[in-house]
This record gives C-alpha cells, structure tokens and sequence, in this order.
C-alpha cells in the first residue's frame, strides 16, 4: 500500500493571514504567499515516495466571507507550484456536524481510500489544534508546526513539534531512515 503526507493548507504551504494572534486563510489570489520552502520540502517528500494530499476547511463559504471560486483560485496556484496529488475541501462549518470538518478524520480517510493509503505508515503535517487531533483520529503520525497562535491545544500531543515544513520534512525522513 502506498504512504501519503497529509498536509493542511493555510499555514502549511502557504502563510496565514494573522490577526489579534489567530491565523485565517488569503481570502484572495493576491493574498496568497506560498510559504518559502514549501516547494523543495514537498518535492523531498515526492521524492521519498509519499502520496500528498491536502485536506483543508474551508467554513469561510458557508459564512459568505469568502466564495467557491475564490478558494479554488487559491488551490488552482497551489496545484500548479507545488507537487500536490489531491487537495480534498470540507466547505462545512460546526453547526453542519459533518465528519470531514477537521478535528474530524473524514477528509483523511476519504483520501486514504481514494488513494490506497496506508494511514499507521502516514504523516499529517497542520499548524492548528484540529489539524493534530485529525491526524491522530485516523491513526497518522502527527506533526505541528508550531506559531504559537492564542488558541487551544490540541487534545492528544503532536508526535513532533517543530517551527517550518522544512524542519517537519526533515523530522518525516529521519524516522524514516530509522526505521529502514
Ligand atoms: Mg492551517
Ligand atoms: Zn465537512
């Protein structure tokens, strides 16, 4: 069975729009900024063989902050610089109780199941409280990238924390030629 990244998007591969110390996602093309380093951290992992599918949410659209249109704009550059495989959106937001919208692990094992993914031999990479607890509910290790945002902690500790993608990359490997 293949092995995949899982890799939140806003914070991960690209820079949060922060305000009063919690982040947001670029609510337009203009605003996006690829975090530096994305580009050769994914293209490490590509080459060590992982599958990378993003799994983002998206609950601005339902509030009417922000369009359809717009979020798939943002997606659309990121499909086209970075080497992701798939990018999977929950565009719902609590009151939905749905099970894609992260901490929830539904966006994780849709896309394990679409892509034949062995989730104990996977990694999910977030900088968010549900982006940890996801990873961990569907059996992934984790890793936080940490900015110290004003908000909760996550319910099970990360299995690493660390400060880039760059340096969770560089964790990701380094189990992995461990365990070889
Ligand atoms: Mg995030
Ligand atoms: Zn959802």
């Amino acid at each position: 069975m293949k092995r995949a990244v899982f890799l939140d998007r806003d914070g991960v591969l690209n820079e949060p729009v922060v305000r009063g110390g919690r982040p947001y996602p670029p609510t337009t093309v203009e605003e996006l900024r690829i975090v530096p380093g994305a580009l050769p951290a994914l293209q490490r992992l590509k080459q060590a063989g992982f599958t990378l599918i993003v799994v983002t949410n998206q609950p601005d659209v339902g509030r009417g902050t922000q369009t359809w249109e717009g979020v798939n704009a943002i997606n659309e550059i990121l499909r086209s610089t970075l080497p992701v495989d798939d990018i999977l959106i929950c565009f719902h937001d609590e009151k939905d109780n749905c099970n894609c919208r992260k901490p929830r692990p539904g966006l994780i094992l849709d896309g394990a199941a679409k892509h034949g993914i062995h989730l104990a031999a996977s990694y999910l990479i977030g900088d968010r409280w549900r982006d940890i607890d996801a990873g961990t509910a569907a059996g992934c290790i984790t890793l936080l990238i940490d900015y110290r945002y004003r908000e909760r902690a996550p319910m099970t500790a990360p299995s690493y924390r660390v400060e880039s993608i760059s340096a969770a990359v560089d964790r990701i490997l380094e189990r992995e030629r461990l365990s070889n």
